[in-house]
This record gives C-alpha cells, structure tokens and sequence, in this order.
C-alpha cells in the first residue's frame, strides 16, 4: 500500500502514520525527519535546510526530491509506504507521479487531515509548554511565530494539493480534530469506502455513459424542470404533440406499417 498524509503542521500526521505502519506492514517517510536526520548529522543537504527549516519555510523542491526518490527505492520501501510530510508542493506532486509511473507503481490514496488552524495554534502551545514544563527541548520550529509562519505556507503551497489528488480521484478526506481513535477509525474506513470500488469500474461507467450521451442522453432532471416552468415541454410530451402533415391536412391518419425491410418483405411475399 502507498499513501500520502496531507494536513498542516500538528494535524497529527505523524501519530496516524505510525498506526498505519503498524497495521499495514508499510514504512513510514518522513520528509520531516529525514531533513532533521541531514542536520543534525550536518550532512550537505543538512547544512542547506537547517536555517531553511529553523524559519518555518520549505525546503527546495529538488533537495527533498531526491531524498524521497533515493528512500522509496530502498528494499523496505518495497512493500508499501506512508509519505508523511511529502509531498508539500505541486511540483513536489508532479515528482512522486514521475517516480512512481517509472517504477510501475501507483499510489492507493491520499488521506487529508482536515484541521481547525486556530485550534491546532493553542494545541501547540500547550505541547510546547509541557515539554518545557518536563524539562524537554522543544523543536526550533515548534515556537508559536514559527509556527504561525508554518502555516501559512502549508495554506499557499501545500493545501492545493488537496485539489491535485481530488482531481486524481485519490482524495480521502478525514476530520482530524476528532480524537486519535476516531481519526484512525475514519483513515481505515476511508480505505476501504465504496469510493475506491467504485473507482475500479469507473473506465467502464464512463465508456457506458459516453456511449449514451452519444445516442442522445435524456435530457437532465433540471432541464425538464426549467422547460416546465418556463411553459414548454418535455421531449417526450413534445413529441406526441407534434403533428403529422396528414393530420394538419384533416386526412385520417394512415396505419403504421412496419419499418424493417424484412418486415416489409415478408409483407410483400404475403400479398403474392
Ligand atoms: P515536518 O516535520 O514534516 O513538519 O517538517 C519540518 C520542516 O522540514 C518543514 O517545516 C520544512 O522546512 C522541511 N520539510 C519537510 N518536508 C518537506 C518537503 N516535502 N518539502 C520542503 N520542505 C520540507
């Protein structure tokens, strides 16, 4: 399985991916960690992110590209995996499509946290508190303004991306204010919701719909009423209203006679 965790900073997307490794015997990648891994053993890409991160900003796309690119094609990836915390841009979105077309893969879902921002600020506030009331040093970016900071990025360059994956049908949306329980309750009904059945037969639904509008679909509920309303017809009234030359004419109506040639034939052989 290979899913994306997408939600703003504090939405608890590393918590619900830590559950999902669990059950599902996936990996978890963190883009998150990885960059603080790169700092804190002060590799080349570390030396680039950390002030990068320390402001609450994103990373380039092409540092965290790479990385992601070099990890899923380690062995434990192979299995599965939860991108958490990447991608974090269209460009971002565009790369993982490309990595994964050209492994032959693709991706099973991605889950959104859906967050109230004002709640998510205090609820950090009080974490930051009670790591430093337990003597623990928070994050650099954990501080209220770098968080603020945080935020409004995810709004500008990550939240488009909650359209990016809609568009690929791949969208679960989750309310991730409820309790752990319950957002890990509502990721696994996501993952198995009718939406992903339905999905695997949507080419054919498609060609079966297009093949209707093709003959000339019904016209749509709305149509018939707004013609209703404005007096006129619906076609199929339309039609039985409609009068024949013969009728306009005052003549009798003919009886229909059949329409196919081997009808008409076999008409033709009887009156021989
Ligand atoms: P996180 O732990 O996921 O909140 O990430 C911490 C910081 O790492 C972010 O604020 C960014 O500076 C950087 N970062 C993590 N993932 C990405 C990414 N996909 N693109 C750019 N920067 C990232």
């Amino acid at each position: 399985m290979r899913l994306i965790l997408l939600g703003p900073p504090g939405a608890g997307k590393g918590t619900q991916a830590q559950r999902l490794v669990a059950k599902h015997g996936i990996v978890q990648l963190s883009t998150g960690d990885m960059l603080r891994a790169a700092v804190a053993a002060g590799t080349p890409v570390g030396l680039r992110a950390k002030d990068i991160m320390a402001r609450g900003e994103l990373v380039p796309d092409d540092v965290v590209v790479a990385i992601v690119a070099d990890r899923i094609s380690e062995p434990d990836a192979r299995n599965g995996f939860i991108l958490d915390g990447f991608p974090r841009t269209v460009p971002q979105a565009h790369a993982l499509d490309r990595m994964l077309a050209e492994k032959g893969l693709r991706l099973d879902a991605a889950i959104a946290l859906k967050v109230d921002e004002g709640i998510l600020i205090e609820r950090m506030k009080t974490r930051v508190e009670q790591m430093k009331a337990r003597g623990e040093t928070p994050r650099a970016d954990d501080d209220p303004d770098v968080l603020t900071r945080r935020l409004i990025t995810y709004r500008n360059q990550t939240a488009p991306l909650v359209a990016y994956y809609q568009l690929q049908s791949t969208l679960r949306s989750v309310d991730g204010m409820a309790t752990i329980e319950e957002v890990a309750r509502a990721i696994d009904e996501a993952l198995t919701s009718p939406g992903r059945v339905k999905r695997a037969s949507a080419g054919r639904s498609t060609r079966q719909s297009a093949r209707k509008a093709a003959k000339g679909a019904p016209r749509s509920i709305k149509a018939t009423k707004t013609a209703r309303k404005a007096g006129g017809t619906t076609r199929k009234k339309a039609k039985s209203k409609a009068k024949s030359p013969r009728k306009k004419a005052g003549k009798p109506a003919l009886r229909r006679v059949a329409r196919s040639t081997s009808k008409r034939r076999r008409r033709l052989t009887k009156h021989k």
